[in-house]
């Protein structure tokens, strides 16, 4: 299989052309191509009246292709293969608890139970069929259910989101892949394993929560909803069982995915075990009409339908040394409220998988570091920082 990069062509290309560009790069004929398939499609609009698509294509041929060394963009595919060894000699006395079922935690149980491990999954919100009951109810009648809102519940605080599912860090260990293979497994559509900015949106992400756990079920893991962790029993530097409002799970394994918003879990935490403070970004939500954002992008091809909607990132290093910058973009989506505490106002954004309401929505962050909310003496200041700011 070889991969070649920096396929050019127009956005109204026809798909045989691939194929045609393919067989020039490797300088054989299209009928020596047994297959060919799209490992990463982005778009450059650097020139708004010569809008391209860049390809790299994975190129399966009948036979060996010599490759010129000096051409950076054609080399060997390895093909996708992501295996975590099991570790550890001795059989574990009790199964590991994953306490969260957040795409930390989602992610986590299902390798634990593709090893054969039988995670039990602990959620303090419900089920996600549930869960978008309650959060409904919030957006109409500003009732707040405590366990059951945009950040707790299957799936997480990504539930209710956008489903953007591009990353900054490079993949090298394939985890990325093997989480995009995992989500087209589970029903999300097939492009999000090659377009470079891929998103599930809401709509579609609900089905593909409870697909997941299906999965981890099927493999051996037990899913507990509506139980939250609240106290963990430590003996000799090791977790011995840990406690929930309902019962008492003895377990010598224990993962913590309780995300950024569990305020009472930190609490408890903090009186266990030493803690750290982190940095952390807080801002606004923007929202403009997409329609701006698609012209200033795309030009006179915006509303092109083979486009779609438009994006966009901003960083700006400010004289102070502070970087202000855009984070999690949503076109054509819309502003959310996302409190999962009284009193206070916590907004989101979320989009639907076709991305086609009028407004685009983005968060414009500044980091916070802990020496600005005294987290170097207190690791939960930050807490309070992010309260104040929320009420
Ligand atoms: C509205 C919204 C939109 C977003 N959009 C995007 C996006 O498009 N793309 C993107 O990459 N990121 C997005 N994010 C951020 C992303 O959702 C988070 O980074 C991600 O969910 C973090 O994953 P996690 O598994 O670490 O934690 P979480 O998703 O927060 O999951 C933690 C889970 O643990 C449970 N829990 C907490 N405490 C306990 C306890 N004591 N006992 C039992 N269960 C407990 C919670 O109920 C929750 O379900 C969005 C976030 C929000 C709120």
């Amino acid at each position: 299989m070889y991969r070649i990069q920096q396929i050019k062509l127009p956005i109204d290309h026809k798909e045989e052309e691939l194929l045609i560009k393919a067989a020039e790069a490797l300088r054989i004929k299209k009928e020596e191509i047994k297959e060919i398939s799209i490992f990463r499609k982005s778009i450059d609009a650097r020139k708004k009246d010569e809008i391209l698509f860049i390809y790299t294509l994975d190129v399966d041929t009948y036979k060996e292709v010599k490759i010129s060394k000096r051409n950076n963009n054609i080399s060997v595919a390895e093909p996708f293969i992501y295996d975590v060894q099991a570790t550890g000699e001795k059989p574990l006395n009790n199964r590991p608890v994953v306490v969260g079922s957040g795409p930390a935690g989602l992610f986590c149980a299902l390798l634990l139970a593709e090893k054969g491990y039988r995670p039990i999954i602990l959620e303090r919100g419900k089920t996600v069929k549930e869960r978008v009951k309650d959060v409904e109810k919030f957006w109409k009648e500003g009732i707040l259910n405590y366990s059951s809102n945009v950040q707790f519940g299957e799936g997480g605080a990504g539930t209710f989101s956008d489903g953007k599912l591009n990353t900054l860090i490079k993949d090298r260990s394939k985890r990325g892949k093997k989480v995009l293979e995992e989500f087209v497994e589970a029903g999300a559509p097939a492009e999000i394993t090659y377009i470079n900015k891929p998103h599930i949106g809401t709509d579609l992400l609900r089905n593909v929560l409870v697909n997941i756990r299906k999965k981890i079920i099927s493999l051996g893991g037990t899913f507990r909803f509506e139980e939250c962790l609240t106290d963990i029993i430590i003996k000799d530097n090791a977790v011995q069982r840990i406690v929930t409002e309902s019962d008492i799970i003895e377990t010598d394994i224990l993962v913590l995915a309780i995300g950024h918003s569990a305020r009472d879990t930190f609490e408890m935490l903090n009186n266990k075990l030493k803690l750290t403070a982190k940095p952390f970004a807080i801002g606004v939500r923007v929202e403009h009409p997409q329609k701006m954002i698609c012209e200033a992008q795309y030009g006179e091809m915006a509303g092109n339908p083979l486009l779609g909607p438009a994006d966009y990132k901003f960083v700006h290093k400010s004289k102070n040394g502070r970087s202000v910058y855009t984070f999690c973009m949503c076109p054509g989506g819309v502003v959310t409220a996302s409190a999962s505490e009284a009193g206070g106002v916590v907004t989101n954004g979320m989009s639907f998988h076709e991305r086609d309401l009028e407004n685009a929505n983005a968060a414009v962050v500044v980091q916070i570091n802990p020496e600005d909310f005294g987290g170097e003496e207190n690791p939960m200041a930050g807490v309070e920082f992010q309260r104040y700011w929320e009420r």
